[in-house]
């Protein structure tokens, strides 16, 4: 399929909230690929540092704050401005997921996101305490929202590169283990067959593993945080707990590991900071290397998707978590904002592609602990690469950008589905449309595993007869 193909056309508005790194990105391909009218499209963002490219684009720019107070004042004339339906683009930061999901509902509005976002107060609220903060809550929000709304106009939730694209991709990994290993499979039709299909191929757990070796012309200077994408969402989410979906396979829970009292039960939360957490992991070009156990909607919803049970049992579930390793300047940014208490640096820096000397994403799913040990797939796009296939974005915001544009093509194809996580929508056809975007993808297996990790000079791994127990993973 080209990058110039028109997947679906769209008359009504196009509401698009927020427009940093992710939402300038986007633009470009919703009107390469939507067939939809410039003059409907309104960009919203306190913001004026990317009205530039909105006028450039052609595109409508409005300042302005998204609140608690003003959502439904701000937002409602603008998606009921007809021809209906319209669509909310929410790639903001600090705006209510689950409330523009609500007002998109009322007014029969298509809504897409990237992550599930609070209001804000939630992130670093001293007196919520671990479980409160963490993404297993804020997923079960979402989860009683999707049960009570029921079918409706579609609201595709954490629809970006992870969460989202990495959910397809652990689809296509798995089919093609199975395949590879010769076990007689159908491509499955539902949920239930799809984590019998997970348990049948012997995959105890999946990385989302990510090496961002994107580096700037600049080094990082000192007090200025760097990053490829939001450095807001980035720094949130790295002060979350640590979470992971926790698997069948895993004898112990981590010393710091707790369980939550209610919900799904697919995950539990550590007590200490997702950029604080090192954990072993392997990408295809960077080979064996430490990640950042980031807590990521994926790790949960992931697990959650693919649990076998018999009656209320569970009899299957793989482990699921982020191993992250971002650009080495947000190392960098990590080490100095965590070595000074949490203190944020005074400068926040998001890389664009023109100040990027070189460097790829290598993002994809590594499914492990099966007869082949263990197999990564996903996307290997360089930042030459990325600069030409669209304008304003660096390799990481493409691998993101092109997922959106896939939930958005997905949701105008399957306008009456309510609420989905990317979990449940059609792999093959989201993928199908990200493709031109994502470089390189490729498929590779590995003898790796975490045991080979070790500098066992000072102590012995805690599980030598299993190498994929959590407990190998995590370093101390
Ligand atoms: P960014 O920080 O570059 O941009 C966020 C934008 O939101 C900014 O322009 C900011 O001015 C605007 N904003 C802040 N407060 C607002 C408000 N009250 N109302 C309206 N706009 C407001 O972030 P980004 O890199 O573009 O990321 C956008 C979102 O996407 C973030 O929530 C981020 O966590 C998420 N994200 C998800 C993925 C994924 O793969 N799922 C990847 C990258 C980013």
């Amino acid at each position: 399929m080209s990058n110039l193909t028109r997947h679906v056309t769209w008359n009504g508005p196009i509401v698009m909230v927020g427009f940093g790194s992710i939402g300038r990105g986007v633009m470009p391909l919703i009107l390469r690929h939507l067939g939809c009218d410039k003059s409907k499209i309104t960009v919203i963002d306190p913001s004026t540092a990317s009205k530039h490219i909105a006028d450039e684009l052609g595109v409508r720019f409005v300042q302005q704050a998204i609140t608690r107070e003003n959502y439904k004042k701000e937002l409602k004339p603008l998606l009921t401005a007809g021809p209906s339906p319209a669509f909310l683009v929410n790639l903001s930061v600090d705006v209510d997921c689950l409330d523009l999901m609500r007002l998109a509902r009322e007014v029969g509005a298509l809504y897409i996101d990237t992550v599930i976002e609070p209001w804000p107060g939630f992130y670093y609220n001293p007196k919520l305490g671990s479980a409160a903060r963490s993404n297993y809550v804020m997923r079960e929000g979402l989860l009683a929202l999707k049960r009570k709304f029921g079918e409706g106009p579609t609201a595709v939730s954490c629809c970006g590169a992870n969460p989202g694209m990495v959910s397809w991709l652990v689809k296509q990994a798995l089919l093609n283990i199975a395949t590879d290993l010769n076990i007689s499979h159908d491509v499955p039709k539902t949920r239930e067959g799809w984590g019998k299909l997970m348990k049948k191929v012997g995959v105890k757990g999946i990385h989302v593993a990510e090496r961002d070796t994107q580096r700037a012309k600049k080094p990082k200077p000192l007090d200025t945080f760097i990053n490829t994408w939001s450095i807001e969402g980035f720094v949130s989410e790295g002060l979350q707990p640590a979470e992971l979906g926790w698997g069948t396979h895993e004898k112990k829970l981590p010393p710091e590991g707790r369980r939550h009292k209610g919900g799904c039960g697919a995950a539990i939360y550590l007590e200490r900071p997702g950029a604080d957490t090192r954990v072993r992991t392997w990408t295809p070009e960077a080979g064996a290397h430490f990640g950042f156990l980031v807590t990521h909607n994926e790790a949960i919803s992931i697990s959650d998707y693919f649990t076998v049970k018999s009656g209320r049992t569970v009899s299957y579930r793989p482990t699921c978590h982020y191993a992250y390793h971002p650009s080495n300047d947000a190392v960098l940014s990590w080490h100095e904002l965590l070595g000074a208490g949490g203190k944020r640096q005074t400068h926040n820096h998001i890389l664009e592609e023109n100040e990027i000397v070189d460097g790829k994403d290598e993002l994809g799913v590594l499914l492990y602990g099966h007869k082949k040990n263990a197999y990564w797939y996903g996307s290997r796009l360089t930042i030459e690469e990325a600069r030409k296939l669209a304008p304003y974005q660096n390799a990481t915001g493409m691998q993101v950008t092109s997922a959106v544009l896939a939930g958005m093509v997905w949701a105008i194809e399957n306008p009456t589905a309510g609420i989905v996580e990317t979990d449940e929508m059609d792999y093959a056809r989201c993928l199908e449309v990200q493709r031109p975007y994502l470089g390189s993808v490729e498929g590779v297996y590995t003898d790796w595993n975490p045991l080979k990790s070790r500098v066992d000079l000072f102590e012995t791994a805690p599980d030598k007869r299993d190498p994929w127990q959590f407990a190998n993973i995590i370093a101390r």
